[in-house]
This record gives C-alpha cells, structure tokens and sequence, in this order.
C-alpha cells in the first residue's frame, strides 16, 4: 500500500472534542446547552441504531437531546404537528427527521416543514439553494464532514480536479457545491456517465458515493489522487466464513497501491457524519442566539 490512511475516527474525535467546547461556551454565554431533537417515525432497527447514537453522541458533547418516537402507522400531519412543536421549542436548536420515512409520509413536505434555521441536516430546500449560490446556510453533514478531511489532507483545493460520483441530494450534489466554493474544477458522474473509467482517472480529487460496493478499481485511479469513499455497503465476507463485511464504493485493495490518500471503510467518511451534526447543531444555536456562527 502506497496511499496515507484518512482516519475519520481521529478526525471526528478531533471535530467532537472542539464541538463540546463550543458548546460549553454556549452553555454558560446563554444559560442553557444547546438542544438536538431527533425524530424517529416507525420500528426500522437500521435507524432505531443510528437514532440511539446521535442521542448518545448529544449527550457526550454537553448538549441537550431529545428523541421523539412515532409509530409506524403515523399520518403526516402527526408528523408536521410535532414538527411544528419542535420548531416553537426555544430549548431546540436542531432538528433532523430519520430518513427513511414510512411510505404514507411524504419525505419532501416533511423536510420542507422543518424550520430552516433548525435544519441541521441541510436538506431544507431553503439551504440547499443558500449553498448552491453560496451563501451561509447548513450544510448536508456527510459532504461537509467530507470536505473537512480533503482539507485537512490537501490544504488549499483550488484548481485541483474534483470528480464526484453520485449525484444525490444527500451527498453527490452538496459535495460538488462544496468543492466548486473551494475553486475546484468539478465533474458529477452519475449512473447514466459514459466512460466513467476515463473521468474517473481525470480526479486529483475523488468522491466517490454510489452505494454500489467495490466498483471503483485502482486502475482507473490518477496516481496520487486524494480517494473519499462514502459508500457503505454489506457483503459476504469473500472468504466465505459466512459472516458479512463493510466495505465501500471503491476496491480499497487496489486504490491504496496508486492514491496519495484514501478513507477507509469503515472508520473514514463514517465518524465525521455524526460529528458534523454536532458541529451544525451548535451553529444553529449560535446563529438563532445572534451569535457569530464560529465559536
Ligand atoms: P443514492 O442511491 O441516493 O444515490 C446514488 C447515486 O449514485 C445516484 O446519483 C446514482 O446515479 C449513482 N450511481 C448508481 N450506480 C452508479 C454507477 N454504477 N455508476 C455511477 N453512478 C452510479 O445514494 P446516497 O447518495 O444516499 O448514498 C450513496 C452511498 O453513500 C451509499 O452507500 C450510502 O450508504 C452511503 N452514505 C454514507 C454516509 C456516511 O455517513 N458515510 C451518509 C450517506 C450515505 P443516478 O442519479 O443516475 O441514479
């Protein structure tokens, strides 16, 4: 392996560390922590998990949680009725609705619906058209998390080749918004791209979120390209022990003979998702206080 190891992990525990920090000062500049309400509709196990963990993740940076539980069978105007409380609620700062959402419940009222001052997710589409034209808004955790590591690894970005692959609203098209902002030169790919072996091998700098495990060989890869891999994906463990495995959008075994650099997964994109959130949940609560947003 000739490619430097991202570690998410001690990036994330670095952005948390700083998070709490914040957030004390918050605390004691206003009288009261910061506050993240998580919203969870239904008994899905996936996000009954990751809901558990953003609570705990809350607590740990000194903030306020609260998670609030609809069954599986409730109608949107529950939904938006308890949205509505939430954005009332002036111990709330943040809010973020589990994805995904029942099939009865319409995903797009439901973001739209959350106050965008309070959206710490970024999703709103109020946010994402203040990122489109660069103006300060929240920003989709998982790119921005993204973004933190290309700059910690990279330094300035400018006039460096970024290709994205993916363009959902989550990830591929936020993360292309980013990259531009930072004076990259930008190509989204996506599952219709021609040639995506040949724009692939253009990136100096790549991100790769497809939800398609292993698709990215090394050989398409640029020599000493900067590799992001969002994608989490489940498979059977090759060697046939019968267990499964995580493992990314990008064959890791092969990108990291030719990358300079590459994340892993797990423990490289993963980490910094849920630090990030914490990260917006404490600029929500700066910016609604009238605070400047940096702490
Ligand atoms: P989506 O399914 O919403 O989007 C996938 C995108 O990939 C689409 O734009 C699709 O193109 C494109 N695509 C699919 N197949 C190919 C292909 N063979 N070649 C090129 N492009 C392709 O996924 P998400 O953006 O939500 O997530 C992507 C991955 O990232 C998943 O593995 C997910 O689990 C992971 N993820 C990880 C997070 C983290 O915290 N680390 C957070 C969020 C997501 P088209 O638009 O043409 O259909």
């Amino acid at each position: 392996m000739s490619a430097a190891m991202i570690d998410g992990k001690a990036h994330a525990a670095a952005l948390r560390a700083q998070v709490a920090a914040a957030g004390a000062r918050f605390r004691e500049e206003l009288g009261r922590p910061a506050g993240l309400a998580v919203v969870l509709v239904g008994d899905d196990a996936a996000s009954g998990v990751y809901v558990a963990s953003k609570a705990r993740a809350t607590l740990e940076a000194g903030m306020e949680s609260f998670t609030h539980r609809l069954p599986a069978s409730a109608t949107q105007a529950e939904v938006l009725e308890l949205l509505a409380s939430l954005n009332q609620n002036e111990a709330v700062d943040g809010i973020l609705v589990q994805l995904p959402l029942p099939a009865q419940i319409d995903e797009t009222a439901v973001i739209d619906a959350i106050h965008p001052d309070k959206d710490v997710d970024g999703f709103h589409v109020l946010n994402a058209g203040r990122l489109a034209i660069g103006q300060n808004g929240l920003v989709p955790c998982t790119p921005l998390g993204c973004l933190m590591l290309l700059r910690a690894c990279r330094g300035s970005l400018a006039g460096l080749r970024a290709v994205v692959v993916g363009r959902s609203n989550i990830v591929g098209k936020p993360m292309a918004r980013l990259l531009l902002a930072q004076d990259c030169t930008v190509t989204v790919a996506h599952s219709r791209t021609r040639d995506l072996q040949s724009v692939v091998h253009d990136a100096d700098i790549l991100v790769v979120a497809i939800g398609r495990p292993l698709s990215i060989p090394g050989a398409w890869i640029k020599p000493g390209a900067t590799v992001i891999d969002v994608g989490i994906n489940r498979i059977d463990d090759p060697t046939g022990s019968g267990k499964s495995r995580l493992v990314g959008d990008v064959d890791f075994d092969s990108a990291a003979l030719v990358a300079g650099a590459i994340t892993p997964v797990p423990g490289g994109v993963g980490p910094m998702t849920i630090a990030v959130l914490l990260r917006n949940t404490v600029v929500a609560a700066r910016r609604r206080a009238g605070l400047s947003p940096d702490a």
